[in-house]
C-alpha cells in the first residue's frame, strides 16, 4: 500500500522499498534513560528515550545525522516496540520520549496500543507532520512537544528542501495545543510544549516563530529556547551556518520571547553547544 503519511506525500509502497523518509517501518536507533531532557519533562533526568532512524524532513544541519538518514538503528515490529518500552520503564523511565516517530505513527501507535506505561507518553517532533497522523496517535500521547523550526518558506526550503514547514508546523501545533495541560510540582504532565532551536545568523527569523507561536499558544506554555546549536551536517553553501551562536544573538531571542509575555521559558547555557550532548549512535 502507498504511504501518503506525512506531509511530502511521496507514495511509496513500504511494503518493497523506503520512502523520502528513509525506512519502511520502525527503525530504532537508540533507545535508553537520556539525562538531558528539560527538567519540566524529566525531573530526575531519566528520559526513557526513543530516537527513531529516518526522517521526512531533511535538516541540512541536522545534529543527529546518521539516524535521521537512516544510517543506523535495528527494525522492530509493533510487539518488539512495545516490550522496549515497558523495558525503559522497568529501567526507571520518568516518561517515553518518541524522538522523530512522526514518519512511523501508525506502528508506533499500535505498539502503544499493547502496553500500559502509567507514565507519561511524549511525542517529540520535529514539528513536520499532518494533522491526520497526529489524529491516529492522540489517544495514547500525553505529551506533545513539537519543534517550531522556521518562519520564512525560503529559510525553509534552503535548509529541508521543504518550503511548507511553517504552514505545517503551524497546523500541527495548533492540533497538539488542544490537550489541556497538567502540572505537578512543575513537572509537565500532560499538554504542549514547544521547542525552538536559535539558529546562527537567523535571529529574525527566529523572532517570527515566537510572533507565530504568541498568536497560537497560551503564554504559559513551556517554551524551550534552545542554544545548542552545533556546526554539523551538509552545510555547504551556507557559510552561517559552520559557527555557534554568538551571546547576543541568543540573549536576542529570549529577549523577545519575554517582551511577548511568554512566562515559562526554558534557556540554556553556551556550554549546550557542544557536541558532547549528542549521543553517540
Ligand atoms: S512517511 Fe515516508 S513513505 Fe510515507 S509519505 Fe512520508 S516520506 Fe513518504
Amino acid at each position: 500500500m502507498r504511504c501518503y503519511l506525512c506531509p511530502v506525500k511521496c507514495g511509496a509502497d513500504r511494503e518493497i522499498r523506503a520512502g523520502a523518509c528513509g525506512v519502511t517501518g520502525i527503525t530504532v536507533a537508540k533507545a535508553y534513560l537520556h539525562p538531558f531532557e528539560e527538567p519540566f519533562l524529566s525531573p530526575n533526568g531519566r528520559s526513557g528515550t526513543v530516537f527513531f532512524g529516518g526522517c521526512s524532513l531533511r535538516c541540512i544541519f541536522c545534529q543527529n545525522f546518521e539516524v535521521s538518514r537512516a544510517e543506523k538503528g535495528k527494525k522492530m515490529s509493533p510487539k518488539e516496540l512495545s516490550e522496549l518500552f515497558v523495558s525503559l520503564k522497568a529501567e526507571g523511565a520518568e516518561n517515553i520520549d518518541l524522538v522523530t516517530a512522526d514518519h512511523v505513527i501508525p506502528s508506533v501507535a499500535e505498539a502503544l496500543a499493547l502496553c500500559d506505561l502509567h507514565i507519561p507518553v511524549i511525542f517529540n517532533s520535529g514539528g513536520y507532520v499532518t494533522t491526520e497522523a497526529l489524529a491516529l496517535i492522540d489517544p495514547y500521547i500525553d505529551i506533545y512537544l513539537p519543534d517550531f523550526k522556521f518562519s520564512s518558506p525560503l529559510l525553509a526550503k534552503n535548509f529541508t528542501g521543504r518550503e511548507d514547514y511553517p504552514a505545517v508546523a503551524e497546523q500541527a501545533i495548533a492540533f497538539m495545543a488542544q490537550k489541556s495541560p497538567v502540572f505537578s510540582d512543575g513537572r509537565l504532565l500532560r499538554g504542549l510544549a514547544v521547542r525552538h532551536l536559535a539558529l546562527p545568523a537567523h535571529t529574525e527569523d527566529s523572532k517570527q516563530v515566537l510572533d507565530r507561536l504568541s498568536r497560537l499558544i497560551p503564554k504559559e506554555t513551556p517554551l524551550s529556547l534552545m542554544r545548542q546549536y552545533t556546526p554539523m551536517g551538509e552545510t555547504d553553501g551556507f557559510p552561517e551556518l559552520r559557527r555557534r551562536l554568538t551571546d547576543r544573538e541568543y540573549e536576542r531571542v529570549v529577549g523577545y520571547a519575554l517582551s511577548l509575555g511568554f512566562s515559562n521559558l526554558f534557556t540554556q547555557d553556551a556550554e549546550s553547544a557542544d557536541k558532547k550532548f549528542i549521543p553517540v549512535w
